[in-house]
């Protein structure tokens, strides 16, 4: 670029300086440049070079005044030299208006008047261009706007100090960056004060971060809030690992969410069951996920009651069943008791026949019509064996006979001491003639017998009727009836009565 002195030197609007000259560049374009503050127009060809003056000075007012940036030349007490429309508006002022006043005249926050004096001055000091952060309050709708500042130092034709400041309007990305701070602040606020662990997963690169109570949950320091996914992977149980991995692998490949209960290690083998889920919630350009977002609870306490509960339910089963098993013991050794008892209770204790509830029993068992013969037997003179051998022998007498009679009947025939020295013998599927005839073998068989020490016999009065079930009652009366016959005829015999020629009764009569 050369540097040409084409026509005499104009004062430079920024620096005040009178270094505005007209310029050439090496590709032969022109531009107006000021050698004191180094300002610049836009490059044009110029032909007539006083109009290019007048056109280059309107111009760089135009650009000046046009510009959105606020641009400032202030000397060193922080008076305006110039100013342009952008800041006169914040200042509700005018660009004349402002020369020779300060940012006092129209600031109304003292603070910040101060500290733009102090910066303007101490970048003037350094002789070092400065980027600076500032902010400045609107003086009619009071509200503040943040500025990035260029604040570059100059001389002004005398030497005395002057600073030229463009400031970027950045209010409306200030706002934004603090919008993203708050709602940041609000999200790390929201993962402190979750009461569950919340891990996020930055699949590409295989990083996961999470809050300060999943650090806290797995006992692990929670300044150590990012991991590589191998970490969390071998803080899962052994045992579990593979399922949870699955699990994770199938929503990754799948639906995208996953949850699952397993066990994750604390340190020192402790071990504490977590409720875990997570859901993608970034994919990639190619649908793949990217980014994975879940949390973790601690379950440890309802998995210990459900586990007890599960222990206890168990203990509960097995009692009951060693309960049923006792009961069905018990109910089995009850039954065999009732039966020992039934059978105690239907036979007569000193002979061991039967007695007359188990002739109830077996008549309940008997169809009406069944043929049935009554024998009804007494013993002779039982009051004298009594009398003369003891009662005792007597007990033996009664013993002996009732043998004698089981010995020499049929299983299917019913013995049933009747009374003291009576025994009632009922056969079914006999003759009557039959019948009598057993009798008689009986009372012979008897009559043989060696039971009295004074070796008599002891003898037998035997009474027969016929019948059957429906009329057992009568038919006894009958066998009776034949028994008091045979004593009146001289004991020690058989009587049967002849046979009723009644048709049998329909139900069965009463005792
Ligand atoms: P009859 O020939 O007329 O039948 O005379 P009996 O002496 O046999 O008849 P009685 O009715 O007069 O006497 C029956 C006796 O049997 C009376 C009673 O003491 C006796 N007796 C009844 N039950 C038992 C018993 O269980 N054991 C003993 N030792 N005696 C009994
Ligand atoms: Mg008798
Ligand atoms: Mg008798």
């Amino acid at each position: 670029m050369n540097t040409a002195s084409r026509n005499a030197e104009q004062i430079c609007s920024y620096c005040g300086a009178s270094a505005l000259q007209i310029q050439q560049w090496d590709d032969k374009t022109h531009f107006l440049g000021c050698s004191g503050c180094g300002a610049r127009g836009p490059r044009t060809p110029i032909s007539d070079e006083p109009l290019l003056h007048a056109e280059g000075t309107s111009l760089l007012r135009t650009v000046i005044d046009e510009s959105p940036d606020i641009i400032i030349l202030k000397n060193w007490e922080g008076n305006f030299l110039l100013c342009n429309d952008t800041l006169a508006k914040l200042y509700n002022s005018t660009p004349d208006e402002m020369v020779g006043k300060s940012d006092a005249d129209f600031n109304p926050n003292r603070e910040q008047v101060d500290f733009y004096l102090k910066n303007v001055q101490s970048v003037m000091r350094s002789g070092e261009t400065q980027v600076v952060y500032e902010h400045s309050t609107d003086s009619i709708t009071g509200d503040e706007r943040y500025y990035q500042s260029i604040k570059k130092p100059l001389k002004g034709p005398d030497g005395s100090d002057r600073i030229l400041v463009i400031a970027h309007d950045i209010t409306e990305l200030t706002k934004a960056h603090q919008v993203i701070k708050e709602k940041e602040k609000r999200y790390s606020y929201a993962m402190d004060a979750a009461d569950v662990g919340i891990w996020d997963w930055d699949i590409p690169n295989n990083r996961v971060t999470h809050n300060a109570k999943w650090c806290e949950l797995l006992g692990l320091d929670d300044q150590m809030s990012e991991h590589h996914m191998d970490v969390l992977s071998g803080l899962l149980h052994p045992e579990d690992r593979d399922d949870v991995m699955a699990a994770i692998q199938e929503a990754l490949d799948g639906n995208g969410h996953y949850s699952h209960e397993h066990r994750m290690l604390i340190g020192g083998g402790e071990a504490i069951w977590v409720y875990d889920r997570g859901r993608v919630m970034e994919y990639d350009a190619d649908g793949k996920p990217s980014r994975m977002v879940g949390s973790i609870s601690d379950i440890s306490m309802r998995k210990e009651f459900e586990q007890r509960l599960e222990q206890t339910s168990r203990e509960v089963e097995k009692a009951n069943e060693d309960l049923e098993l006792l009961v069905a013991e018990r109910t089995a050794a009850l039954e065999i008791a009732n039966q020992e008892l039934k059978r105690v209770a239907s036979r007569d204790p000193l002979t061991g026949v039967g007695n007359r509830m188990l002739f109830a029993e077996w008549l309940t068992l008997q169809k009406p019509a069944t043929p049935l013969e009554v024998l009804m037997i007494d013993i002779d003179h039982f009051k004298q064996v009594n009398d003369r051998f003891g009662h005792e022998r007597g007990d033996q007498v009664l013993l002996g006979v009732a043998r004698c009679l089981e010995e020499n009947v049929r299983a299917s025939d019913l013995i049933v001491r009747w009374g003291g020295e009576e025994f009632l013998l009922l056969l079914s599927a006999v003759s009557p003639e039959r019948a009598l005839a057993i009798a008689e073998s009986l009372r012979l068989k008897v009559e043989k017998l060696s039971l009295l020490p004074s070796g008599e016999p002891i003898t037998l009065s035997i009474g027969v009727a016929s019948g059957n079930a429906a009329n057992i009652y009568t038919t006894i009366c009958g066998a009776d009836e034949a028994l008091y016959q045979a004593k009146r005829e001289g004991r020690n015999r058989t009587v049967m009565l002849p046979r009723p020629n009644a048709a049998p009764e329909a139900s069965i009569d009463e005792a």
